[in-house]
């Protein structure tokens, strides 16, 4: 199954993840990310890679 994994101690909250794939990213209140689902069904599988890619400074990875 696909995992997604967040690494908040790298997030700088820019938010390029929530632009690319909002059902699934969010900025918190804190200024960094929440992951709203960490195991997204395969169908989203792409829309997930190019939102992990436009990470900045590459706080997100795809499990699986
Ligand atoms: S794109 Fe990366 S740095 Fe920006 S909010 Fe998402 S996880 Fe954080």
């Amino acid at each position: 199954m696909m995992k997604i994994e967040a690494d908040r101690t790298k997030c700088d909250g820019l938010g390029m993840c929530e632009a690319m794939a909002p059902d699934f990213f969010e900025v918190g209140d804190d200024g960094t990310v929440v992951v709203l689902d960490e195991q997204p069904g395969e169908e989203h599988r792409q829309d997930l890679s190019a939102a992990v890619d436009a990470c900045p400074v590459l706080a997100l990875k795809l499990r699986g």
